[in-house]
């Protein structure tokens, strides 16, 4: 999980400050495990008014601090990006969400976007299935 130290040089890169209200998010999203709705960090960060949470969450997406996951009942959940392109693993059992990196993957767009003419700006792929875990205690 990223650093509030490696989350302050991402912002400060990009001309912003980690002010205050925006440690305290982090620092609440760093708390609600590996995945939250925009709803959890409002919850827990009483102190920050509701549209700063959004503000900042956007924020955050667009420097890629944050992103968003989409769970396999399709609701997209906020998560503290790992740093780096990279897709999710989502387990259909308990919820986990991990991540994982595939260069194949990206040479097989760069291939799609030969074939069919398109600039490809952004991708999205998530993965369902059963964790190691869920699967080590289903036997
Ligand atoms: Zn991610
Ligand atoms: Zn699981
Ligand atoms: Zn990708």
């Amino acid at each position: 999980m990223a650093s509030i130290d490696s989350i302050e040089s991402a912002l400060a890169s990009e001309g912003f400050r980690l002010t205050a209200p925006r440690r305290a998010l982090v620092e609440v999203m760093q708390g609600l495990g590996d995945h939250f709705m925009a709803d959890d960090v409002v919850e827990a960060a009483p102190a920050v008014g509701r549209a700063t949470v959004f503000r900042t969450l956007r924020l955050l997406q667009d420097l890629g601090i944050v992103c968003q996951v989409v769970l396999d009942d399709g609701t997209a959940a906020y998560r503290l990006a790992s740093g780096g392109h990279h897709h999710h693993l989502v387990c259909s059992e308990c919820g986990a969400v991990s991540d994982f990196a595939s260069g194949d993957l990206e040479g097989l767009l760069d291939d799609i976007a030969r074939r069919t003419g398109y600039r490809v700006d952004a991708h999205r792929l998530e993965v369902y299935g059963v964790c190691p875990d869920c699967r080590a205690r289903e036997g």
